[in-house]
């Protein structure tokens, strides 16, 4: 049977393994070896070549690393992988292999955090011009791909307002204007969305957040069209900011249960908001999945599942409630991640916006009283009670 073909519960757990297991184990080895050695000098040349598969030093490939990226490329559907120490690591190894001073990348105001920082502090150092748009203004957006556009990089759903681009539309506006077109995925999991099938070239996820789903390894990884990948693992295997063999045995041992996880935190997450919209110590809740939301038919169309992450604001919008609130959750840790077993909330002022003052934020349209909330995998009527038991500590 061929693995590209199977379902996406049945590749979590098979696709990729088979080549690396040794000695009858069923589990993945961790290699630790830095490099691995040939007698046979003309292999190893055309090993080192490309010409054989094979591997000659940890900092280029690694068995387990290689298991990792397997699996992701099946899960999305890809022709080609390759993975990085970070999200943050596979997003500026993917910008820096392309961009060179005089181009133009076009992408959006509402990017994680860290991605918006090289848009506005390193692209221009290197003579690189970031159009950033209103996120979801796809007008704007494609007139800013008309204005000359060398790579376009989408996210959504975005952090922290769980807004909703309309992949399959932008993607086309980019080919039509010759740009790489490029999606981080991370928000919704191979799982709830496959980019490739709305016609990007590149798919990433920081592997930190669900695809490791224990908040105990940091990894990156991106898939896509071969002659792109080939140009990003060059740039990674040279600047060097490898995935480890240890962090790649846990994602990957993470990714095993990617299916139920993801299924299970849909569910509560559309529950939750639910409850949350109808509760009256909440102004508004940011959900893709409820009717209310701006981008609801979108999601509706390119999302296979609204995913796990929403976002709320108090009817008491002051950062003071969120204060009082957010050390009330019992089953919540108050921590700058998402994406993990357990539920995980956080104010954009000590997470995804750290770096913006109060007025900027407001200029973003993120209110002071916002809180993110990652639903884990806990019983959904647990986390529910404990929100409202919390919220009753800012009514008033
Ligand atoms: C966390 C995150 C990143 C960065 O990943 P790291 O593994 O922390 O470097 C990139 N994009 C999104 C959407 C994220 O949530």
């Amino acid at each position: 049977m061929n693995m590209d073909d199977i379902k996406k519960g049945t590749q979590c757990i098979w696709s990729g393994e088979e080549a690396s297991l040794m000695q009858r184990a069923t589990q993945v080895p961790v290699v630790h070896s830095v490099s691995f050695g040939y007698k046979d000098i003309d292999e190893w040349q055309q090993v080192a070549l490309g010409e054989k598969p094979g591997h000659i030093y940890g900092r280029n490939t690694n068995p387990t690393v290689a298991v990792f990226e397997e699996k992701l490329r099946q899960l999305e559907g890809a022709q080609a992988v390759t993975s990085a120490s970070t999200g943050m690591g596979i997003i500026s190894s993917t910008l820096f292999a392309f961009l060179s001073p005089g181009d133009r990348v076009v992408s959006v105001k509402d990017t994680y955090g860290g991605t918006n920082v090289i848009f506005q502090e390193f692209m221009p150092r290197f003579k690189i011009d970031a159009a950033l748009c209103d996120t979801t203004d796809h007008e704007a957006i494609e007139r800013e791909i008309k204005n000359g556009c060398k790579l376009l990089y989408l996210e959504s759903p975005t952090n922290p307002t769980v807004k909703i681009i309309d992949i399959a539309r932008l993607a086309k506006a980019g080919h039509d204007a010759g740009a790489i077109v490029v999606v981080d995925n991370t928000f919704a999991t191979p799982i709830n969305q496959n980019p490739i099938e709305l016609g990007a070239d590149l798919v990433l996820h920081s592997a930190t957040k669900f695809l490791g789903g224990h908040a105990d390894a940091l990894g990156g990884v991106i898939c896509g069209k071969k002659e792109l990948i080939q140009q990003i693992y060059h740039f990674r295997e040279i600047n060097g900011a490898t995935l480890h063999p240890m962090a790649a045995y846990l994602l990957l041992r993470g990714m095993k249960t990617l299916e139920l996880r993801i299924e299970r935190q849909n569910k509560s997450a559309m529950k939750i908001a639910r409850f949350l919209e109808s509760h009256p110590g909440i102004e508004q809740v940011f959900y893709p999945g409820l009717e209310s939301n701006q981008g609801h038919s979108i999601a509706r169309t390119q999302m296979k599942g609204f995913g796990s992450m929403l976002s709320f604001m108090l009817k008491d919008n002051t950062f003071d409630a969120v204060r009082r609130f957010v050390p009330r959750l019992k089953f919540a840790h108050a921590a700058a991640n998402l994406g993990a077993v357990e539920t995980i909330v956080g104010p954009p002022a000590t997470t995804s916006h750290v770096e913006c003052t109060k007025e900027e934020r407001a200029a973003m349209g993120i209110p002071e009283s916002l809180v993110r909330y990652s639903t884990g995998i806990e019983n959904v009527e647990d986390l529910i009670a404990d929100l409202d038991q919390a919220l009753k500590s800012v009514k008033g």
